[in-house]
């Protein structure tokens, strides 16, 4: 919808409002990205949205083949836009990069970059509200790995050859082709977006820590060592998974543990914990 805002001192300009405003209007920010702006309202809304009590708990591993495994076996994958759009950036990096500085054309051609991170963010912001939401909506419980830590314990270091001098590979190539800067911002963006929503909702949000949740078996607890290449988890206890599904359910334990205590793993399922 076209509409008019009147600014003090600027005067009138056309604004296209993608919502309606649903309360009343705080205050106004104007925002500059590229050559696009954006008029931020902030509005004060009403009572937190409680959702009705739900009895399933998930726990969440969040990773490069997936975009998210979840406990109960289902996955949330990337989106297959993300790839279109990464091959567009690299195109126009590439451009950019022929430029000659100063000129009129690498101007132009920064502005294409722009246009092309600005069109990544936004679908990546559009596709987390809408996962985010799923998730607030049928779960109680959910339970992330603290991606902080994870971060400073999985970076992947290159390895050198001794002899040679040159770099092995270590499992970090062969993760799955996307951006990992991409998929970096996105995880952290979208731990916060569930977190949001499930305080909202009523819904409890926790985060554990990482070490070992790809490796112990979520059946017995052994330890069972995989490479960044080996994609099931095979323990001797006869449990057999998916290597994701396994550490998500992992998570989700450990999360069980941490707000119910050691031996409400089984039981506690959706009961909210004192003095959350
Ligand atoms: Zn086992």
């Amino acid at each position: 919808m076209r509409v008019n805002l009147k600014l003090t001192k600027i005067g009138t300009v056309k604004l296209h409002l993608h919502r309606t405003m649903e309360a009343t209007i705080k205050t106004l920010t104007i925002k500059r990205e590229g050559e696009h702006f954006y008029a931020v309202f902030t509005c004060e809304i009403g009572k937190p949205d409680l959702l009705p009590t739900s009895y399933e708990d998930v726990g969440i591993d969040l990773g490069v083949t997936h975009f998210a495994a979840l406990s109960n076996g289902e996955f949330i994958d990337h989106p297959r836009y993300f790839r279109k759009a990464e091959k567009k950036l690299a195109k126009a990096q590439q451009a950019l990069s022929r430029k000659k500085r100063g000129s009129h054309r690498r101007r132009k051609a920064v502005q294409q970059v722009v246009t092309c991170h600005r069109k990544i963010a936004n679908q990546r912001k559009d596709f987390q509200h809408k996962a985010s939401r799923k998730l607030v909506n049928q779960y109680q419980v959910i339970v992330f790995e603290d991606l902080q830590v994870k971060n400073l314990t999985k970076a992947s270091v290159p390895k050198q050859d001794e002899e040679t001098g040159k770099y092995l590979p270590n499992g970090a190539s062969a993760k799955a082709g996307l951006n990992k800067s991409i998929l970096d911002a996105g995880w952290s963006m979208f731990t916060q977006m569930v977190s949001v929503k499930a305080a909202w909702a009523g819904r409890t949000v926790t985060f554990v820590n990482p070490s070992k949740t790809s490796q112990m078996c979520p059946n017995c607890g052994a330890v069972r060592k995989k490479t960044l290449d080996e994609r099931w988890h095979s323990c001797e206890c006869g449990c057999e998974l998916d290597r994701d599904t396994a550490s998500a359910k992992v998570i989700l334990d450990l999360g069980r543990k941490t707000l119910f205590g050691r031996d409400a793993a089984n039981v506690g399922n959706g009961v909210e914990a004192p003095g959350l």
